[in-house]
C-alpha cells in the first residue's frame, strides 16, 4: 500500500481473446527510469490519457473513462485499447494503493517509440492535491478565446478536438494566463463567442431554472463528472440540457461550475473580474454526492 504507484502495461489488441491480463502489466519503482528517449508521447505529446479519482479505495467512473480513452484512440488513429485489460490494470492498481483518502489515477496510451515497439502504456497513481479549500470557496475565472470557431471538429478533424491527448501545453498556458490576470482558471470560448470548456474541466451553468452544459459535439470532451452531476440533478427532478451557450448567457447565468474528476465541482465566484453569483450549498451537496460514488 504505497504511493506513488506505477504500472507499465503491454497493450493487447481490442479483439484479443485473452482473459487473464496479469502477465501484461508489471509494477515499476516510480522513481526508476521507465520510458525510452524515443517515446513519441514525450517527444510529440502523441498519446492519450485519462485521470480518474480513487476515493477511499473506490475507483470512480471507470467505465466512462475507459470508453472515453477508446474514443480518443479512434480519433487519434491509435490502436483501440482493450477495455478488459484496462479494467484489470485499474483494479490491480487500486488493490495496491492506500484504501483511504483521495488519489489521482492517471492512465496513458502512447503511440510508442519512434521506429520501435508501439504502442506503449502506463498507469500512475499519486495522492490528489487537497481541494477542500477551493471546493468551499470557488474559483475566479476568465474567459479566453480558444482560437477556433464553433463546428471546428467537423471541419478540421486533424486538430483532434474532442480527444484527450497528452498535448496539454495550450491548456496549461491558459491557466498561467488566468494567474497573470489575477484569476484561478479559464473558460475557453470559440472565436464566435460560444462557451466550450475549461482547460481541465467541463462547464455547467444554471440558467432560467435549468442546468445547462455545452453539447460535447466533438470540439470538447464529454466530461465524466458533468455526466455524474447531471445524473444526480435529474434524480432530484431538476431539468438538465446539452446545448450551445453564448458568452452573454454565461455572463447572465445564476450560477456556474467547473467540474472534473479529481477537483470535482468548484463554483465560479468571479467572471472576467466581476463578482459572479454562486450556490455554495448546492456545490457542497454535489461534492458530497460525487465523493460518495463507489463506481
Ligand atoms: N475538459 C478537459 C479539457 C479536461 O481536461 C477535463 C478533465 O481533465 C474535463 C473536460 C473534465 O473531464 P472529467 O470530468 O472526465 O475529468
Amino acid at each position: 500500500m504505497r504511493l506513488p504507484f506505477t504500472l507499465l502495461i503491454d497493450p493487447v489488441p481490442a479483439d484479443s481473446l485473452q482473459q487473464d491480463f496479469s502477465d501484461t502489466f508489471h509494477e515499476m519503482e516510480s522513481t526508476a527510469p521507465a520510458l525510452r528517449v524515443g517515446e513519441l508521447s514525450t517527444q510529440r505529446g502523441d498519446g492519450i490519457f485519462e485521470t480518474l479519482a480513487v476515493v477511499n479505495g473506490h475507483p470512480q467512473e471507470v467505465e466512462p473513462h475507459i470508453s472515453r480513452l477508446r474514443n480518443s484512440a479512434r480519433i487519434c488513429e491509435l490502436p483501440v485499447p482493450n477495455a478488459e485489460q484496462w479494467r484489470a490494470a485499474i483494479a490491480y492498481a487500486v488493490s495496491r494503493i492506500p484504501q483511504r483518502g483521495e488519489i489521482a489515477l492517471k492512465f496513458v496510451l502512447s503511440r510508442g517509440v519512434e521506429h520501435g515497439p508501439a504502442p506503449t502504456a502506463w498507469l500512475h497513481a499519486a495522492a490528489a492535491s487537497d481541494f477542500t479549500a477551493v471546493r468551499g470557496s470557488g474559483v475566479r475565472v476568465i474567459t479566453l478565446d480558444r482560437g477556433y470557431p464553433r463546428g471546428v471538429a467537423e471541419k478540421a478533424p486533424w486538430l483532434l478536438m474532442g480527444a484527450k491527448t497528452l498535448s496539454y501545453a495550450v491548456n496549461m498556458a491558459a491557466i498561467r494566463e488566468a494567474h497573470r490576470r489575477g484569476a484561478d482558471d479559464t473558460i475557453f470560448l470559440t472565436t464566435d463567442g460560444f462557451v466550450m470548456e475549461g482547460p481541465t474541466s467541463s462547464v455547467v451553468l444554471f440558467i432560467n431554472g435549468e442546468y445547462v452544459t455545452p453539447a460535447p459535439s466533438g470540439a470538447i470532451l464529454h466530461g465524466t463528472t458533468q455526466q455524474s452531476m447531471f445524473d444526480y440533478l435529474r434524480a432530484q427532478g431538476s431539468a438538465v440540457e446539452y446545448r450551445d451557450v453564448t458568452l452573454d448567457e454565461l455572463r447572465q447565468a445564476d450560477a456556474a461550475w467547473l467540474v472534473s474528476s479529481v477537483r470535482l465541482a468548484v463554483s465560479v465566484v468571479a467572471l472576467d473580474g466581476e463578482p459572479f453569483p454562486a450556490d455554495q450549498a448546492l456545490t457542497d451537496t454535489l461534492n458530497a454526492y460525487l465523493l460518495a460514488r463507489t463506481a
